[in-house]
């Protein structure tokens, strides 16, 4: 048994506070390495690994049938483990290795996974770098056929446990069953790790990336577990059991108010309507829209089906995952953004020389305007969408009106491409430019002459304007949404916008921060879209202010000369004005920000 009250810090994964029994389990499948020394044994050990490759094969397959009805959503995880499964990366390394090297398929599988690590290490973007651990799914559950270790490691609890454990696969995860796991701690992941996202959308309680949970923590451990905080209590006395229920009491009610609001429309309470928007990667995401009370979608980010695959998504694919979106959604608008890859993202890390510097390199719009046969396939995929609901087409990273004039010359040869085949699509159309890049900010007057609208995309513009790179690490502490030349940046283009009468959207992570609301409102923005799980915190602070008051807010917040003041100054209005938004507001939007 350990310590009383013993408390461990990781990362608030997934919303919630739960108290059980500890349920640890053991670590996965070790790599065992012996040389091969004839033919035979060559031939026998493929002829192992080819065995693991089908049984693996087939146990994601029942996996993914017998998935529930409502995770369907998150089938597509394991549709793109089949897919890694099968991949020559990772298939035919190993059998190279067994063959050439004469290793034993454990060792030559887990060389064939590091040089893929390796591999996906050097790539800048995060969300793709992120993937490796799809990969490490595979390779372990493979590994796990090899050995004989296999899966199963859930069916054994019967009681209602919290599990803990060194990592839990997305698949693991969609199988939890909520009446017999309580939530769940693991040592590895991050809060935009699979795992995560997953335990979110079921709500189910996590912490994760507690570094030495399985050590730490002995199964039969009363264990309080706060998915708010991160924080971890082991055997916890009587104090701070009563503690626990009258938090767990609170952020229920908490969570019970604000779920009720959010299919309310985001009026301030001086009567001033704002538009409350999801950001979506997936069609499957629609439903999250739907069932956070999303007014439409505000950024669709469309690079998925082109990461997912080797080969380029044909017209077809693309038009059938946005139609679905579009029909879906419908009346509701959804905006869908042309795609953003290139520089360090690409089809295949191979195929691509790395760039000096992936995030000034040729991405987004740029990659498109010179591969223009890729963005008229997309092009018209969105036209032709167009016809079953309500669509926005932008285009992100546009430094210059040049661009603007391009791409929309671009799209208007489509269309006349799609009148002359009779094909049906929305003539009236609203184009926008993503306002990401500083030059687009201070262009942003002439940028509105060819813009039905704006959307700021803040995750980048960011990085641009304080020239902080949003995936490194060291410098993460600079990276700060309310600088005060953000703010300002902000307000210059709302300014123009107003001026040319064009709406203007935010999409970028911190317009699903509640902290930022008030000031974004205040600084005249009236389109927020956000990761859907914020939905409802945000209209909730909406609600709950009046423009008057959040445009003294921001003025106030323009008023500080360094991020330090207006950090500070937010923090402590903030915690006056709405005390529950540090407490259970901001854990529950589970701002993701980059
Ligand atoms: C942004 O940069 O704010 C944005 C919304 O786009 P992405 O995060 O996809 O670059
Ligand atoms: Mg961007």
């Amino acid at each position: 048994m350990t310590d009383k009250n013993r408390t461990l810090q990781g990362i608030a994964a997934s919303p919630g506070i739960v108290m059980g029994p500890a349920l640890v389990l053991t670590q996965g499948a070790q790599v065992s390495s012996r040389m091969l020394y004839s033919p035979q044994e060559v031939a026998e050990e493929l002829e192992r690994f080819s065995r693991a490759v089908d049984q693996t094969e087939e146990e994601m397959t029942r996996l993914k049938n017998e998935i529930a009805e409502d995770l369907k959503e998150h089938a597509h995880i394991l549709e793109l483990h089949l897919l890694i499964l099968r991949d020559r990366m990772l298939l035919e390394e190993t059998q190279r290795l067994i063959h050439e090297q004469n290793y034993n398929a454990e060792r030559a599988l887990q060389q064939a996974f590091l040089k893929i690590k390796e591999l996906f290490q050097r790539i800048g973007d995060k969300h793709i770098r992120g993937r490796i651990q799809d990969v490490e799914t595979v390779y372990y559950r493979l590994l796990g056929h090899l050995t004989g270790q296999i899966g199963g490691r859930l069916l054994s609890s019967s009681e209602p446990v919290i599990v803990v454990a060194r990592d839990l696969s997305p698949a693991e995860t969609t199988q939890m069953d909520k009446a017999r796991v309580l939530g769940f701690i693991t040592e590895r992941g991050g809060k935009t790790s699979h795992t995560a996202i997953i335990a979110h959308s079921l709500e189910i309680p996590a912490v994760v990336g507690l570094d030495s949970a399985t050590l730490e923590i002995e199964s039969g451990d009363l264990i309080i577990l706060n998915g708010l905080t991160g924080q971890v209590t082991l055997n916890p006395d009587e104090e701070a059991i009563w503690a626990y229920r009258t938090t767990r009491n609170e952020f229920e009610i908490f969570k019970a108010e604000v779920s009720l609001g959010s299919a309310l429309p985001a009026v301030t309470s001086d009567g001033h309507t704002n538009r409350v928007l999801a950001n979506i990667e997936q069609p499957e995401e629609v439903s999250l829209a739907h069932d956070y009370g999303a007014d439409g979608i505000g950024l669709y980010r469309t690079e998925f089906l082109y990461l997912r695959q080797r080969q380029l998504p044909t017209e077809e694919e693309l038009f059938q995952d946005y139609r679905q979106v579009v029909a879906a959604m419908a009346p509701r608008e959804v905006t869908i953004r042309t795609l953003d890859i290139g520089g360090d993202k690409f089809l295949s890390p191979l195929e691509y020389a790395p760039e000096m510097n992936p995030a000034l390199g040729l991405r987004a719009i740029r990659f498109c305007l010179k591969e223009q046969k890729i963005f008229r396939t997309q092009l018209k995929a969105i036209l032709r969408a167009s016809a079953y609901g309500r669509v926005r087409v932008m285009f992100p990273l546009i430094s210059s009106p040049r661009e603007m004039q391009e791409a929309r010359q671009l799209l208007e040869a489509v269309q006349e491409e799609l009148r002359q085949g009779k094909v049906p699509f929305d003539p009236k159309l609203p184009v926008g430019a993503m306002i990401e890049v500083p030059a687009a900010v201070t262009l942003a007057e002439l940028l509105a002459g060819y813009a039905d609208f704006f959307s700021i995309g803040t995750n980048d513009l960011i990085q641009y304007a304080l020239a902080i790179d949003r995936v490194n690490k060291q410098v993460a502490d600079m990276y700060q949404p309310l600088h005060p030349a953000v703010m300002r940046m902000i307000r210059d283009v709302v300014q123009a916008g107003l001026k040319a009468d064009i709406p203007v959207a935010i999409c970028g992570e911190m317009a699903g921060d509640p902290l930022n609301i008030p000031i974004l409102l205040g600084l005249g923005v009236k389109e927020l879209s956000m990761n859907p799980m914020a939905i409802p915190v945000v209209k909730r602070i909406i609600r709950m202010t009046s423009l008057r008051e959040a445009t003294e807010f921001a003025r106030q917040a323009l008023s500080k000369a360094t991020e330090v003041e207006v950090n500070d100054y937010v923090t402590r209005k903030m915690n006056d004005r709405f005390p529950e938004i540090f407490r259970f507001g901001r854990p529950l939007a589970n701002n993701l920000a980059p």
